[in-house]
């Protein structure tokens, strides 16, 4: 990082930063609804490296990014101005000087090991990391949780994604070997021991590397609906519902509202069950959990796709004890909990079902709940 940071901008970086992917064990499109969600960090993550600059200006590069080095002036971002990738750390210091944070400019390049749109939030990585450097080189001493939010600030106000805290939260405030039980309502977080190799047991993701386009409005429209659910019902948020109010809801919401009431309801529920039994130390019971929220998501939600259903499908003939679509829905991964034993048989079968339905092959890799966000030079 440094030797690409010093031939991109001339002189060396202060520091390099990192912050991971994630994926979200159970607790799906909950996070706007002020629910409950569990997701890990993984070990592919963002590298942030950077350099303040005494002028005002923000420059950005990435090893991703097939561009020349973006420059911008700090005192002149304005929320849609920026249309390509600089738009995640451009937003970041929008966000921080929004909430009053007098922070001037840097030089930043950029290398990840996170797939982007693959649903493993390269987004939330990549803010994460201009955050949490950018909070150490201006001395602002905000709090891993408070840095997130700054991230999804960045996000829905500068880049005009209406996504939830989930993805940050997770980039943010993981921990290795746990799984962070959100509660975003409260603004809490605890971290849950979640170590599946030490019970023989393996998470496999599927990136089914399709993205539908589908996935764009369709996020913000399933916001709304669910948004509308509640103003309907009187509630604050779906979270104020719980499975014993459903009938009475159902009665009370249009038909097409249902489904969309019935997802985020249950699908709290299960994070709450989830968290029950990691911490009794049943992580197979997690199994039949996770492929129950994968049916929410088909059946009720409407967002999995016929690629990330096969994946799990698969997955399941093939002895998973539970398998479903991480992320926003629309293609990207899937998460398949499994017997170590199982897991290579489990990825061939995947693979082969792929090849026979003609889609391009699924990457495949095993995680681990890997550490959040920090310095690391
Ligand atoms: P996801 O967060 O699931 O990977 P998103 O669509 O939310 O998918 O974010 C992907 C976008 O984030 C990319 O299209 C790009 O604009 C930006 N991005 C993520 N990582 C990088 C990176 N390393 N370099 C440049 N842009 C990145
Ligand atoms: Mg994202």
């Amino acid at each position: 990082m440094t030797e690409a940071f010093l031939r991109i901008f001339g002189a060396g970086p202060e520091g390099v930063w990192a912050a991971p992917g994630r994926v979200n064990l159970i607790g799906e499109h909950t996070d706007y609804n002020d629910g409950f969600a569990l997701p890990i960090a993984i070990p592919q993550h963002t590298l942030v490296a950077a350099r303040r600059r005494q002028d005002g200006r923000l420059r950005l590069h990435s090893a991703q990014g097939d561009g020349p080095v973006i420059d911008l002036r700090v005192d002149r971002l304005t929320a849609g101005a920026v249309t390509t990738w600089g738009a995640y750390p451009a937003g970041v210091v929008w966000a921080l000087r929004e909430a009053g944070h007098p922070v001037g400019g840097a030089d930043l390049h950029v290398d990840s090991t996170v797939p982007a749109g693959a649903g493993l939030s390269s987004s939330a990585a990549l803010e994460c990391a201009v955050a949490f450097a950018y909070n150490d080189l201006y001395g602002l001493d905000l709090s891993a949780s408070a840095l997130a939010l700054i991230g999804q600030r960045a996000e829905n106000g500068f880049a005009g994604v209406p996504c939830g805290a989930m993805d940050q939260l997770a980039s943010a405030c993981c921990t290795a070997g746990a799984a962070l039980h959100l509660d975003i309502r409260a603004g809490a977080h605890q971290q849950i021991p979640f170590a599946p190799q030490a019970q023989g047991m393996s998470l496999l993701v599927v990136d089914t590397r399709v993205k539908h386009d589908l996935g764009d409005g369709a996020y913000a429209a399933l916001r709304a609906g669910c948004e509308q659910a509640a103003r309907l019902l009187g509630l604050a948020a779906l979270r104020d519902l719980t499975p014993a109010d459903l009938s009475r809801a159902g009665t009370a919401l249009p038909a097409h509202l249902v489904p969309l009431v019935r997802h985020v309801v249950t699908e709290n529920a299960r994070v709450t069950d989830a968290v029950s039994h990691l911490r009794a130390g049943h992580l197979a019971a997690l199994g039949p959990i996770l492929t129950d929220g994968h049916a929410s998501l088909r059946d009720d939600f409407r967002i999995s796709c016929t690629e990330s259903d096969l994946a799990v499908d698969t997955a399941l003939a093939h002895g998973a004890l539970g398998a479903r679509m991480t992320g926003g829905g629309f293609g990207g991964s899937v998460i398949v909990l499994a017997q170590e034993g199982r897991v290579e048989a489990i990825g061939a079968a995947v693979t082969a079902a792929f090849r026979a339905a003609g889609y391009q092959a699924p990457h495949l890799f095993p995680v681990s709940p890997a550490a959040g966000a920090r310095r690391i030079a």
